[in-house]
């Protein structure tokens, strides 16, 4: 047994790893963190991140080199997520999105669609979103009802999605959507839609708690006509690509939320040293530290899942479901205990827009929403645990 070896490299990110969050954090310092409070209260769209991002070609590192990306890998793209919601949730949304939006293309679409659609959304002229949930169709997601039907070599969708992430905003939509209406989730086919096609609307945005600076809306889709070759894979596997898709991005949630919290515990630090009480930086007293050291301590926990995750869907193992879904979970549920208790730490500041605690525990919410609630979550692992 050797002590002290420098070159032990398990639990250890690799140099490129390091060396890329050392940039993004200088990047989202100056360039994404300066607008962050500007974004939240003008609900308005991240503008000044989605050029920063797509500048230093962050915004979908995961995209692979032969479609014109950056070829970046799980963890990176996680590293990503992560060093942009440390400074702004909403910002974060790109990255996320365009990850979301492009997986299942990636895991099964024909290479024409990957070639057709992708090399877009790498060089940064294009955004893609996700969409499946449906107004009664949430957590029951194959319960939908937007239809598709083949029409000579076209698809002609109809229906509509609701609480679309970057809706309005993204170029292209990986929409599921029913084919055959007797198969339940094995009727359900995964298509590409573009922004101009023609009987594809965008509703109003949502009023939201938090992400304020990332659009939520629905989608319309009245006769909507696509080519036969903007379907993902074959017909009635859309669900099953839909599910992959979420193995894969889960921890990319999980990264958002380990951002946030980690937002939240830098400026808590940074509050509690510089606050006097009783004479005394209120981080002299032992309540406060203690709150801290278990801020912490969570975060590391949950990225340490997080990067597990990543890695582990990187090398393709099977069986996904149980660590994506723990990592979403543990992650969003640490990010809106750290978030809570950083409001706690600043007192009744915390509780102003003076303040960035406020906006971080607001966006954490949605972190244990989205992608599935954490009940789901919860229903993922069990089912895991007893098959
Ligand atoms: C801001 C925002 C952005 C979003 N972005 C996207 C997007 O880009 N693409 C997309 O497709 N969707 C998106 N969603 C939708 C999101 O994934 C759903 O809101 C979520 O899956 C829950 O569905 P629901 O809102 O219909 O809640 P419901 O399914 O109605 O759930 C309500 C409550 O019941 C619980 N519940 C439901 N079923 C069970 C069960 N079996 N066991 C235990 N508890 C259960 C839930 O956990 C929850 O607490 C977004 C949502 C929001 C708010």
């Amino acid at each position: 047994m050797s002590v002290g070896n420098p070159s032990f490299d398990v639990f250890q990110l690799s140099d490129e790893h390091v060396e890329m969050r050392k940039i993004l954090r200088d990047l989202c310092d100056k360039e994404i963190a300066p607008y962050a409070a500007d974004v939240d209260e003008k609900a308005r769209y991240t503008d000044e991140a989605l050029k920063a991002l797509n500048s230093s070609g962050f915004s979908a590192i995961h995209i692979p080199e032969e479609y014109g990306g950056q070829g970046g890998d799980s963890v990176a793209a996680c590293i990503v997520i992560e060093e942009v919601a440390r400074v702004c949730a909403s910002s974060s949304l790109i990255p996320i999105c365009n990850k979301l939006g492009t997986m299942g293309m990636l895991l099964k679409g024909s290479e024409e669609l990957k070639q057709k659609v992708l090399p877009s959304i790498g060089s940064g002229e294009a955004t893609a979103s996700y969409a499946l949930s449906e107004r009664e169709a949430g957590s029951d997601a194959a319960a939908m009802r937007t239809r598709a039907k083949a029409d000579g070599d076209d698809w002609v969708l109809n229906g509509s999605k609701c609480w679309i992430s970057n809706g309005g905003k993204s170029t292209w939509y990986t929409v599921m959507a029913v084919t055959d209406p007797d198969k339940g989730a094995n009727g359900i086919s995964a298509f590409v839609v573009h922004a101009d096609d023609p009987g594809f609307t965008v509703g109003a945005k949502e009023r939201k708690m938090g992400i304020k600076g990332s659009p939520t809306t629905d989608l319309y889709f009245e006769d909507c006509r696509i080519p036969g070759d903007r379907i993902i894979g074959e017909p009635g596997t859309g669900f099953k690509t839909a599910l992959a898709t979420l193995d894969h991005t889960r921890p990319t949630i999980g990264a958002q939320a380990v951002g946030i919290a980690q937002g939240a515990l830098e400026a808590s630090i940074a509050y509690t040293k510089e606050r006097k009480q009783f004479g005394k930086s209120i981080s002299d007293f032992q309540n406060t530290q203690f709150m801290l050291a278990d801020m912490a301590m969570k975060i590391e926990a949950a990225r340490l899942m997080v990067y597990t995750a990543a890695a582990r869907a990187e090398r393709g193992e099977p069986n996904l479901g149980f660590i994506s879904s723990a990592a979403k979970c543990y992650a969003s549920d640490v990010a809106m205990e750290v978030t809570t208790n950083a409001v706690q730490l600043f007192g009744g500041y915390g509780y102003t827009v003076d303040f960035p605690v406020e906006r971080y525990m607001r966006d954490a919410k949605i972190t244990q929403i989205y992608e599935g609630t954490n009940q789901i979550q919860r229903v993922v692992m069990s089912r895991a645990l007893l098959r």
